[in-house]
């Protein structure tokens, strides 16, 4: 946890890129996903929500070449210590990119690993249940992948632990900020 917050004051208003030495964790050349965070889009492909601030495409489970921002807004998501209500524990996965629920003792299922997503380098979010209202709602939890996925569009999407897609049934509804 200190560390993700060394990294996200390291990187705030930056492109971000530059990885400062000596750094404990081993996680690439990338940027952490940080708390308060604009930058994340919705993926057509798989209806997942992913982080499009370290200019890569991350893995979808529905395409060989990586999420897609077409026709995304530009999400933001809250920080767990931001005040309000919602729902804590949210992380960011540096392997697919994608944001998946961490309160489960379960990694949940990825699209680029056998063992399932990451913590590393990740703040927690949290995020807004949509009886809160001001945001767009139709937002769910995958209980298969253990992702966010967007189901205002009645599809289920590509899950990267189901063939016939993400499983929004058991998920209370939430809702997203536009930046
Ligand atoms: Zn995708
Ligand atoms: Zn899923």
């Amino acid at each position: 946890m200190n560390l993700s917050r060394r990294r996200m004051l390291r990187i705030a208003g930056s492109s971000g890129l530059a990885v400062v030495a000596g750094s404990a964790l081993a996680i690439g050349q990338e940027s952490p996903a940080f708390a308060a965070q604009k930058n994340w889009r919705w993926c057509v492909k798989c209806q997942g929500l992913w982080f499009f601030g370290n200019s890569k495409w991350g893995a979808c489970p529905a395409s060989p070449n990586g999420h897609s921002i077409d026709g995304s807004g530009n999400y933001s998501l809250l920080s767990s210590s931001d005040g309000g209500s919602g729902q804590t524990n949210w992380r960011w996965c540096f392997k697919c990119q994608g944001l998946w629920f961490f309160g489960n003792s379960s990694w949940g299922a990825c699209p680029a690993s056998p063992n399932g997503h990451s913590i590393d380098g990740s703040g927690s979010y949290k995020i807004e249940f949509a009886s809160v209202g001001g945001g767009q709602a139709g937002w769910r939890w995958c209980w298969k992948c253990q992702g966010l996925m967007f189901f205002g569009n009645s599809k289920l999407g590509a899950c990267p632990a189901s063939s016939i897609g993400h499983g929004p049934e058991k998920s209370a509804v939430y809702q997203l900020r536009f930046a």
